[in-house]
């Protein structure tokens, strides 16, 4: 359930402190220890997973019902007019703690963050051959 060398298992375990937000007996949320904003948390399940990927259904579902409330509750406490949810998920998509969170980060008007800016694909020929290939991956035998 929990890894001997993950942060965030010893954060569950209580071997690590934490500025804890929120909990149940499956999900923790506490403050990020460097925010982009104040008020910047993470939920985690508090079984080990390393990511969105290798969170089972149940798990999965857990993690996400704590978001809605948790939310709300940030941004009240921020009086912020908006929030993120961002989930990292492997280096290349910026993972850096290999346990699997949701970032909660409080947003507001003219904050100045900015999130990734989007390009059009060449042709609706590209986008339709994208979306063939990913129905395709879902599933290969259809
Ligand atoms: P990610 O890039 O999604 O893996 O983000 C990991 C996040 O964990 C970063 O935003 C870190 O600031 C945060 N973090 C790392 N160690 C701790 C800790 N001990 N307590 C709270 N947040 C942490
Ligand atoms: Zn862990």
């Amino acid at each position: 359930m929990h890894q001997p060398d993950c942060i965030f298992c010893k954060i569950v375990k209580g071997e690590l402190p934490c500025a804890k937000v929120f909990e149940t007996d499956h999900v923790l949320a506490f403050l990020d220890i460097a925010p982009v904003a104040p008020g910047h948390a993470l939920v985690i399940p508090k079984a080990h997973h390393v990511n969105l990927f290798d969170l089972p259904e149940e798990a999965a579902v857990r993690l996400f019902a704590a978001l809605s409330p948790v939310g709300a509750a940030i941004m009240a406490a921020t009086g912020a007019a908006g929030l993120n949810v961002q989930i990292n998920n492997n280096a290349a998509a910026g993972q850096v703690v290999f346990h699997a969170h949701a970032h909660l980060i409080p947003r507001h008007e003219g904050d100045g963050l900015r999130l990734w800016s989007g390009h059009p694909y060449a042709d609706n020929a590209a986008m339709q051959a994208m979306a063939a290939a990913v129905r395709q991956a879902l599933a290969p035998s259809r």
